[in-house]
């Protein structure tokens, strides 16, 4: 069955983070090129202003270049105040070396924002909300806010979408929930949510030595803990900590561990927080008349979350505004879309289970080490595995070509190096 949104349809979009907000975005963006006018509703309890997890979604708030790139196809350029530091070097630390690698080149930028307003106890002046400054650009393009919890969604001829005061009927339903609450969607829907995995993270004043443009990575620092990584978010640090089975505490003990010099000062926690990370896509998460985005449809595996929801939006979107908004449009252009970041993501486990083994096998360890230290004296473009390094650390490239690259002649020669 063909369908299509047409001059005045509903749409009702779920949700009002990233995703919700690149949604209406995109939406507005192909709808003023194909000339029609959409009436756009977007559905966000949180006042993402608030401080703590109240206003928060529990992020690291790193943003990729790619992502940043691509806001300006839908006219919006990050504010000063959102930004809260430019990042140009991570400091990765294992077994008591640390092996500092740069961004491969000037144009790979990274920056930091708060998705909400900023840490619990952080004293003086608030961090601007980067949720906040998104959903504003939403509405200030013609989207409109309802802040209210959507309790449920049911599928009768047109979808419709509750909360507790009101209910609306829309053309089209835009599920942009994440994985951090249960979804509204009725069973009738066949929608399965992705796997998801806890992290533990919070936030800290951020000692005056402490460099504020570098991201710090602390690999096998503690029993269970992954990798637990220091995020310069303008006064404060972002500790994040992914590992299995891990609770709060995880955090203090984490801090603990790090040796920090005396005129640091200590590192004492200002909020905290246990989100939770998708580790799979989800499964039928369209059909006629609505469509799942963001991490509640496919996100990058461990990096990269907000700039996959960008992505996500934007085919979505696109195959809603020019072929249609039927469980078939959606089956041809943006299911192979998704699939294609749920095969770069096989991609992505198995480097990170090659670079888990390698970080547990002393032999491995040292090889990598001295591949990766040996690359200093060559010029930047032959430096492949700082190249991977910085591409796992910050998702900014396929797992894919970084698995391509990894098996190449030139990283490999790298490892045999160490050998001799
Ligand atoms: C510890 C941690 C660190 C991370 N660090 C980074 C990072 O540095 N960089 C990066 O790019 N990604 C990072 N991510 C991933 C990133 O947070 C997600 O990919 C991103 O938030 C996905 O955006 P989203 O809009 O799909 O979902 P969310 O950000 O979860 O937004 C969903 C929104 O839907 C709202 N909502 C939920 N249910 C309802 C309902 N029933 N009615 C109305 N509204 C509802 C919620 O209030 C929320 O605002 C991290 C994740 C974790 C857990």
């Amino acid at each position: 069955m063909e369908l299509h949104l047409e001059e005045g349809s509903r749409v009702c979009i779920v949700g009002g983070g990233p995703a919700g907000s690149f949604s209406a975005l995109h939406l507005l963006h192909y709808a003023r090129q194909k000339g029609i006018h959409l009436e756009l509703l977007i559905f966000e309890p949180r006042d993402q202003s608030s401080l703590g997890s109240r206003g928060c979604k529990g992020c690291a708030g790193i943003l990729s270049t790619r992502l940043l790139t691509g806001l300006a196809a839908v006219d919006v350029t990050l504010s000063k105040e959102v930004i809260q530091s430019e990042l140009h070097s991570y400091a990765v630390h294992v077994d008591g070396d640390i092996i500092r690698i740069g961004q491969p080149d000037s144009s790979r930028k990274i920056v930091s924002v708060y998705r909400g307003g900023g840490p619990h106890h952080l004293p003086g002046e608030r961090p601007s909300s980067f949720d906040r400054f998104l959903l504003d650009q939403a509405c200030a393009q013609g989207a409109q806010h309802i802040q209210a919890s959507v309790t449920k969604i049911t599928n009768d001829k047109l979808p419709i979408v509750f909360t507790n005061r009101e209910q609306y009927t829309a053309d089209l339903v835009v599920l942009a929930t994440g994985v951090s609450s249960n979804n509204p969607l009725s069973p009738a829907f066949g929608y399965r949510s992705p796997n998801t995995q806890v992290m533990v993270q919070d936030e800290l004043l951020r000692p005056p030595t402490w460099p504020p443009d570098e991201v710090s990575v602390f690999l096998k620092q503690q029993r269970g803990v992954f990798f637990g990584v220091l995020t310069p978010k303008g006064r404060c640090l972002n500790v994040s900590l992914l590992g299995h089975k891990l609770t709060q505490d995880a955090v203090s003990r984490f801090i603990d561990s790090i040796e920090i010099s005396p005129e640091q000062g200590g590192l004492e926690g200002l909020c905290g927080c246990a989100p939770r990370i998708a580790t799979s896509s989800a499964r039928h998460f369209f059909g006629d008349r609505w469509v799942a985005v963001g991490d509640a449809a496919v996100t990058r595996l461990y990096k990269d979350g907000i700039g996959s929801a960008f992505y996500t939006t934007k085919r979505a979107m696109r195959v809603v505004v020019f072929d249609g908004i039927s469980k078939q449009a959606f089956k041809k252009d943006y299911l192979p879309y998704c699939k294609n970041i749920a095969l770069d993501n096989a991609y992505g486990k198995l480097l990170f289970y090659l670079w888990e083994k390698t970080l547990n096998t002393p032999f491995l360890l040292n090889l990598w080490k001295r591949a990766v230290s040996s690359e200093l004296e060559l010029p930047p473009e032959q430096r492949i595995h700082m190249r991977i390094l910085w591409g796992m650390l910050t998702g900014d490239e396929l797992y894919k070509d970084l698995t391509r690259l990894f098996l190449k002649q030139p990283a490999l020669r790298g490892l045999m190096r160490g050998v001799g």
